[in-house]
């Protein structure tokens, strides 16, 4: 069985075909600059020679269709014919309250899946367009919705009702919902299998750390909190967003300095963070290096990102009245040693010690603390494909 995963975003489009039996995936492709002059898909093949196409793409499903044609291609292609691929998995970023798990996507899911775009007004758009355009071409092939939300639908009232006037929930659908789900669910089952034990009796701390970060606490397996909450924007430090800050900035930017609420919106979302504060880039790498030759202000952003990680995974500790692993994921959280070694640095009275040497291997699945450690640290790269792939294989079974 075969599964194409498929990650749509306004004018992007990520997928891969992954070979169920072995979990292994085949291809990994992009496509870029959809309904933007120059778009162009790049596939990628072990062993083979990338593949780039550069062709006029007015839409989704003008980019849906290369994916299929560059798929079945004669020379750069891994299947035979498009009848190969048993099911489609979409990752949607909103479910809302209404999707807790991964479902077979009906036309009836399509609708909810539409009624969630106003609160997640740009992401869930090109979610449904990807859909809908596979819906056309492949309309004999079962497809599968998978939601960034829906693993943290677990959270208990008190995790994710905000304290406003509680109406506001109830007319509105204001309240935490959570992000990464499927990342944190991946890594949280993976931790859990590479340290032999049952999920149902660990408690697990999650520090998804890439561009957007997350962190999410794990008790038996159910998310209990995540930092993140109506939207992506809350919780810790970012590459380009604010994390959560005090809400009165935002009126006092308004009322006494101009600014309008796009204004406002744009520097939140895309001129903090890392970036607001450093200066220099919202790239980690960028950071780190501008920090070492002696920018006071890429410091600056190092420490508070690390001390809001730091303080994340202490409250988390707290809530759970403990935790037996601590996971880190995802482009910072796999690569960065510095990122790792600082964020837990004070915290060593949960219990653990780090394993400096380990700790300077990347992107591997393995322990980072010593082996005497009480609590563990791991190291495990995330793959939300696979966990896709995964949840749809099991649904269209
Ligand atoms: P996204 O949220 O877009 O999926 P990623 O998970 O790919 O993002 O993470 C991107 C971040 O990971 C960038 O800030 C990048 O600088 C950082 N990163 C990648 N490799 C390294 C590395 N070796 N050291 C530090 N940071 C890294």
């Amino acid at each position: 069985m075969k599964t194409l995963v498929i990650n749509c975003g306004s004018s992007s489009l990520k997928y891969q075909l992954i070979d169920m039996n072995t979990e292994e995936s085949m291809v990994q492709g992009l496509i870029e600059r959809i309904g933007i002059d120059g778009s162009l898909l790049t596939q990628k093949i072990e062993g083979k020679d990338k593949y780039v196409v550069t062709t006029p793409m007015k839409d989704h499903k003008d980019a849906i269709k290369l994916v299929l044609e560059a798929l079945v291609d004669k020379e750069h292609g891994v299947i035979n014919s498009m009848d190969e691929i048993s099911a489609v998995g979409h990752r949607v970023v909103h479910g809302g309250e209404k999707y807790s798990k991964s479902v077979i996507i009906t036309d009836e899911v399509l609708e909810s899946i539409k009624e969630c775009i106003v609160l997640a007004p740009l992401h869930n758009p090109p979610n449904i367009i990807g859909i809908e355009a596979c819906k056309e071409l492949m309309p004999n092939t079962p497809m599968v919705a998978v939601f960034d939300t829906a693993f943290h639908q677990t959270m208990p009232k008190e995790a994710c009702i905000c304290p406003l006037p509680y109406e506001l929930y109830e007319k509105y659908g204001i309240r935490k919902y959570g992000f990464h789900g499927t990342s944190h669910k991946y890594v949280s089952n993976k931790v859990a299998e590479v340290m032999g034990k049952d999920i149902k009796d660990l408690k697990i701390i999650t520090c998804h750390l890439g561009n957007g970060c997350s962190i999410t606490a794990i008790k038996g397996g159910k998310s209990i909190d995540t930092s993140m909450g109506f939207t992506p924007i809350a919780g810790v430090m970012m590459g380009t967003r604010s994390g959560s800050i005090d809400p009165s900035v935002i009126g006092f930017l308004i009322e006494e300095h101009g600014y309008n609420i796009k204004e406002v919106d744009e520097l939140l979302n895309k001129k903090s963070g890392v970036l607001g504060i450093s200066g220099v880039s919202s790239d980690f790498r960028d950071v780190i290096d501008a920090a070492e030759k002696g920018n006071e202000r890429a410091q600056l952003a190092l420490d508070i990102f690390h001390y809001k990680v730091r303080a994340q995974i202490a409250a988390y500790a707290g809530i759970m009245g403990g935790v037996d692993v601590i996971v880190f994921t995802a482009g910072i959280g796999e690569n960065s040693s510095l990122t790792r070694k600082e964020s837990l640095k004070g915290l060593e009275f949960l219990g653990f010690t780090l394993n400096e040497e380990k700790n300077s291997i990347r992107g591997e699945i393995q322990e980072i603390s010593n082996k005497d450690s009480k609590v563990k640290i791991y190291e495990i790269p995330t793959n939300e494909e696979l966990m896709i792939a995964r949840e749809t294989a099991e649904l269209v079974k």
